[in-house]
Order: C-alpha cells, then structure tokens, then sequence
C-alpha cells in the first residue's frame, strides 16, 4: 500500500500597490502566529518576507495599497485573475489612503511638489481603492490594518467561512472599555461616533480624538457630527479637514467634507 500523500496546502500571495509597507507588517510582525499560519499555509508570494515569488493560482490573496499608477491598474487585474478570494487590506487598499489627499488638488501639483524629476514619475490622476478596479471579496480597514482583525480574518477564510466585521462605531468599543468619551470630557473633534471599530478604540485608549482611519461605519451621521465640531469652534474648512484625511476618498466621509467645504480651495470637481 502506497503511503499516503498530504493534500496541498492553500497557496497564499501578498502583494503591494502604493502604499507604505504598514500594514505587510502588521503580518510580519505577528511573530509566532505567523509562523504557525505559515505550517497550514503555503506562502506563495510575500516579497516583504523574502524572495519567493509563483505565478497563481491562489486561494488567498491579501492586496495592500491603492492604485496610483497605470501599471497598478493592469497588475490588479492580473492579481485578480489569478486570485480565488482577494482580500484588500488597510486604508490605503479600501479607501485610497493618505494619497488620496491629492484628489482634491489640482492635477499634478503633488507629484510637481514631491518629486524633483516629476517626468520620470507616471502616475493617475487620482488614488483609488482596489475595489473601484476589481471585485473585492473582502475588505479589512485601518491604517495601518488591526493585526488580530487580520489574523482572525486568514484563519476564518482557511476555515471556509467568510468573517463578519463589525459595523458598529468606535465609539461602542470605548463604552464597552469603558474609556472616558474623548468629545464629551475633552471637546476634541473625534470622528468615532461615525467610523467602524475594529481597532479596539486605540486612540480614545490614549485620551486622543479618533481620525476615522478604519473609515466610515454603514449609514454614518456625519452632518450631524460636523455640526457639533462646528458648536466646538472648527470652521467649515477644519471639519472638511478631519474628514479629508487618511479614509477621506471613502465616499461617506468624501461626502460629509463636500457638504462642509464644498469644492474647497484647489478642489477638484
Ligand atoms: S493603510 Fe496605512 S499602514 Fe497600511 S499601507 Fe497604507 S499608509 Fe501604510
Ligand atoms: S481610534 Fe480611529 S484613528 Fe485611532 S486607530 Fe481607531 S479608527 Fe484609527
């Protein structure tokens, strides 16, 4: 009787469009329970972690960063392509991240300010999440993206289900902290009552307003939300600010700014 052969282990790819690396190394950085993904899985491609690089098919595949550039655009398709379930991870990946910040200027007028040889530099006009290209099968927040969300995300996925995120506000996780209200006790502009948790309330942990990094909750109340930092002394154009910021593409937030200042210096339609 011939020896029994062990099934193939799920292949699993990590890539990187534009973006800072952060949120590869909320994984990396995950030590031991990296390692004990990596005895379940195969890692197929992760060139944050090391040479390996195969073409897919892939079962899982993890996507991070925004697509800046025309050759972002074809890569995501062939990633897609080659992809059964595709992930998109952290602010950048769903939401277009800090990036996307050059949406709202005049074309061009970032990579001019940036970059000292801007024609060697072929970028978009606009930076985009993943999923205005492709379809997106699941889609984790955050800047840089929660570790446990994500360990817990991979481990669902390899169990054949597909998690379930919370959509409740941030503000839910200080109360169930029990962390004093950071709006209420301090008057600082803190945009918890309309983003998703998923962070554990990070910021109001450490007494700071929240700047929406997860993005906004499902049906936020942001016209409601702007009108209390109004009562706190921001002007029109510091609201717009704390909502254009580092999930600011995402369209909820993009529309509470637009209501607050719209079309804004140097904004484009
Ligand atoms: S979401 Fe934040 S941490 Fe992640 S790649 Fe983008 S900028 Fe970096
Ligand atoms: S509290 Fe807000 S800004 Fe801070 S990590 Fe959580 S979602 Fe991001």
């Amino acid at each position: 009787m011939s020896p029994a052969v062990a099934p193939p282990r799920p292949r699993v790819a990590v890539f990187k469009l534009a973006s800072c690396d952060g949120c590869q190394l909320q994984l990396l950085d995950a030590e031991e329970a990296l390692l004990a993904l990596a005895e379940r899985v195969d890692i197929v491609h992760f060139r944050e972690a090391g040479d390996r690089s195969e073409p897919g098919p892939y079962d899982v595949t993890l996507v991070e960063g925004s697509v800046s550039t025309p050759e972002q655009v074809e890569e995501i398709r062939e990633i897609r392509g080659m992809s059964r379930f595709l992930v998109t991870i952290g602010a950048c990946a769903t939401a277009g991240g800090i990036q996307a910040l050059r949406n709202w200027q005049e074309e061009g007028l970032a990579l001019h300010t940036v970059y000292p040889t801007p024609r060697y530099v072929s970028t978009l006009a606009r930076s985009t999440p993943v999923s205005d290209h492709v379809r997106v099968d699941l889609e984790l927040p955050g800047c840089p993206v929660d570790r446990g969300q994500l360990l817990g995300a991979l481990t669902a996925l390899l169990a054949g289900t597909v998690p379930r995120l919370s959509t409740a506000p941030v503000c839910v996780e200080c109360k169930r902290r029990g962390y004093p209200c950071v709006l209420v006790t301090k008057g600082e502009p803190c945009l918890g009552p309309v983003t998703r948790t998923g962070c554990g309330a990070l910021c109001p942990a450490y007494g700071r307003a929240c700047y929406g990094c997860f993005g906004p909750m499902p049906d936020p109340n942001t016209a409601e939300l702007a009108r209390r930092f109004g009562e706190l002394g921001l002007t029109g154009k510091q609201v717009a600010a704390r909502f254009r910021f580092i999930a600011g593409w995402a369209p909820e937030f993009r529309e509470a700014a637009e209501a607050t200042e719209p079309q804004g210096a140097g904004v484009r339609p």
